[in-house]
């Protein structure tokens, strides 16, 4: 599926005085990367441009001063401001904007994305997941709109490539990631402030709450499928937040011989946050999708409320019989 409307995209952005740049609600290193490098590019060709997201800033990625300039739910008054165009960036679905979806019919909307899940919700859609990271697509529509890159563009355009191709690591980090990452590297970005920001800057608490949802993780299916679960009091013990268990999953999926897993946080009180790996060959956003979430083949998620026991019960159960389905 790919919703290829790139030069209409283009052409909207060129016209448009105006622009709310929007990101999704429990926001990665692409959507903060993408919702920027589409901010910075277009302040830069003189147009008015507020990117806005509905959910906190990861605290790692305030690292990095330009984050300021997100706005809050709360900070945008709409009617005043009246935008030209709402781009939306790295989201897959209207529910992913969290309270911004409520404007959306009333304005031109843009979407921008490399989802294979994405309902193509916008008036113009380009949707291209042969992408590994929607930031290389703003680095396309930057190109086009002939945007001149500095260092902090470049780097913040780069750390969208780096997160979501785990650091040049997983399937989707093909020929032309580490191309586009050459050529932002020669603008001027440097990989290794990147990883190192977000890599190599843990606080001890993080250790020990990784300790945690190692002693409760469990292995199904033979070895295949390994998953582990946070509860609102673990990390309320430990003194930790949700933010401190980013990586978790991937650590779940590098035990060998695994090929999915799933790692469950309750991030608010009933409220059940479900990321999901898979390494080769089972289809992670399947089962995401039958529980209202989306994503990649590879990684997806979903948020369902409810008890957490109960949740993890029924979602291994659904793993369970979609990987004997899908097994090769
Ligand atoms: P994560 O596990 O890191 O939250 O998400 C992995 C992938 O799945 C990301 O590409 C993310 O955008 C997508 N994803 C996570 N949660 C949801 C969700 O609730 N709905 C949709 N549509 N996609 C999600
Ligand atoms: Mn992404």
């Amino acid at each position: 599926m790919v919703a290829n409307n790139f030069l209409n995209i283009v052409a909207n952005l060129k016209q448009a005085n105006k622009v709310l740049v929007l990101g999704h609600i429990m926001p990665d290193g692409d959507d903060i990367s993408s919702v920027l490098s589409l901010t910075l590019g277009l302040k830069k060709l003189g147009k008015e441009v507020i990117p806005a997201i509905d959910w906190k800033i990861p605290s790692y990625l305030s690292e990095i001063d330009e984050v300021s300039l997100i706005k809050s739910f709360e900070e945008i008054d709409i009617k005043n401001f009246a935008p030209d165009i709402i781009a939306i960036v790295d989201a897959s679905s209207p529910d992913r904007v969290g309270r911004f979806s409520q404007y959306l019919n009333d304005y031109n909307v843009l979407v921008i994305d490399h989802h294979a899940t994405n309902t193509l919700f916008g008036n113009i859609n380009w949707v291209d997941p042969t992408f590994g990271a929607t930031a290389q697509m703003i680095l396309r529509i930057n190109r086009e709109l002939e945007v001149e890159y500095d260092e902090r563009l470049a780097l913040i355009n780069l750390l969208g490539i780096e997160t979501d191709t785990g650091f040049f690591r997983y399937s989707n980090a093909d020929e032309r990631v580490f191309k586009d990452a050459a050529a932002l590297i020669s603008l001027g970005a440097k990989p290794d402030v990147i990883a190192r920001m977000i890599l190599e800057n843990k606080r001890l608490e993080q250790f020990k709450l990784l300790s945690r949802m190692i002693e409760k993780l469990k292995i199904e299916s033979e070895g295949l499928l390994a998953y582990s679960y946070l509860s609102k009091e673990d990390y309320e013990e430990l003194n930790c937040t949700d933010e401190d268990s980013g990586g978790f999953v991937s650590e779940i999926r590098s035990i060998k011989g695994v090929e999915v897993a799933i790692f469950f946080y309750e991030y608010t009180e009933g409220e059940v946050h479900i990321s999901f790996r898979s390494k080769e060959w089972f289809d992670v956003s399947k089962v995401a999708l039958l529980i209202g979430g989306g994503g990649h083949p590879r990684a997806a998620g979903a948020s369902v409320k409810g008890k957490i026991e109960d949740i993890v019960d029924e979602v291994v159960k659904l793993t369970i019989s979609e990987i004997k389905n899908q097994k090769p």
